[in-house]
């Protein structure tokens, strides 16, 4: 089949994806779905994508002839995890075209340019400093005050690359904590809730977001996404506003997540603070698989291809569970409950904080 409306892809074609972990498999399960062929890369044995996509290449992320061997067999690359080297998109960005860009990349993986471009854009974050060294968090300490957070500029994930600045602590020890590499300092705040939008944007610019996930965490990791959050509809109408502004700011191609906070004052009024953007479809949007119209990973799909972006509507209200390390062992017995859709990564081996399934519920709208 031809390509239409501008874009090269069609049914039939092959979607590289790099990375092999649950957001893959999803991703390729959903563009079988919808007629097309997917070629996972990743470095990881055991990776729960290769089960279920039609060609995987075992590889490292700096192996570059195996990364043109990959490039060669695909219409088109995308990615599901956002700490892959810049250097390694750029390289596949010569072969073929690659959604999300490099742009999207580069901005996300660096925390201090990330939210440099969320103030640029008036958007408003957490108050940060850069730390560039242990005498500069001294003087980031004296700026923001404690408790503040310090956080790894890059790859930190599932609050890993980030460390507490309490009243007593020694700075000089917080710091090489994290292994003294550059890092921001930021303020804490002082949220009554978070919550992360879904939102797509295609490479022909139309643009669709999910109602507003409310995102619940246990030990730094998501445990829970009830959806619609509980926020004024004011409030919700301005993250997506957010979500909106951001991806035309980048040119934005697939579906992404913006995290934010919510704080509010004293008379009870809303304030959203992001916190970060991730450039790939997340967890807190797993729910549409069996909640929306169109799942987060068949909207990527289309996105990507250029092709119409499905609708977003929910079925109901829903709860969204993960199931993390031995909390996957229930899955029998959910399977019972009339509302449970139960999803799991086949993923081998069970270890403590590992996501090795969710389940969805979805209700009646109150
Ligand atoms: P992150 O790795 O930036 O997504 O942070 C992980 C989690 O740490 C967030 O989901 C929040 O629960 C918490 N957190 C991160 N930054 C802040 C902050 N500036 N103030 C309060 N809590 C934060």
């Amino acid at each position: 089949m031809n390509g239409v409306n501008g874009s090269s892809i069609s049914p039939g074609a092959t979607i590289g994806i790099l990375g092999g972990g649950q957001l893959g498999r999803m991703l390729a399960m959903a563009a079988a779905q919808l007629g097309l062929k997917t070629h996972i890369y990743a470095p990881e044995v055991d990776s729960p994508a290769f089960d279920v996509a039609t060609r995987f290449t075992l590889g490292r992320y700096d192996d570059m002839q195996a990364l043109q061997a990959f490039a060669a067999q695909v219409d088109c690359v995308t990615y599901e995890f956002e700490n892959i080297p810049a250097e390694t998109v750029a390289a596949l960005e010569h072969l073929r075209p690659v959604y999300p860009d490099r742009a999207a990349l580069t901005t996300s993986q660096d925390r201090l340019n990330e939210k440099n471009f969320f103030n640029g854009l008036g958007i408003a974050t957490a108050p940060f400093v850069d730390v560039e060294d242990a005498g500069a968090l001294a003087r980031a300490v004296a700026q923001i005050g404690r408790p503040a957070i310090l956080k790894t500029r890059r790859f930190g994930y599932d609050g890993k690359g980030q460390a507490v600045v309490r009243e007593s602590a020694d700075l000089a020890a917080v710091y090489r904590s994290l292994g003294g590499l550059p890092c921001i300092l930021e303020g804490v705040v002082r949220f009554s809730r978070e919550i992360s939008v879904i939102a797509a944007r295609s490479n022909n610019g139309q643009f669709s977001a999910y109602d507003v996930a409310e995102n619940i965490h246990s030990h730094h990791i998501l445990a829970k996404t009830i959806v619609p959050a509980h926020i004024s509809t004011g409030t919700a109408a301005r993250a997506l506003d957010i979500a909106a502004q951001i991806a035309t700011a980048l040119n934005y191609v697939g579906v992404f997540a913006v995290e934010m906070f919510v704080a509010e004052d004293a008379e009870g009024t809303e304030r959203l603070i992001v916190n970060e953007m991730v450039p790939r479809v997340h967890n807190s949007g797993h729910w549409t698989l069996d909640g929306a119209v169109t799942s987060q990973f068949e909207q990527h799909i289309r996105a990507i291809c250029g092709w119409p972006l499905g609708s977003t509507r929910r079925h109901g209200r829903i709860e969204m569970q993960n199931l993390i390390g031995v909390e996957a062992e229930a899955w029998h017995d959910i399977m019972s409950e009339a509302r449970a859709s139960v999803r799991l990564y086949g993923k081998q081996e069970m270890r403590p904080g590992r996501k090795m399934g969710h389940v969805t519920r979805v209700f009646e709208e109150n």
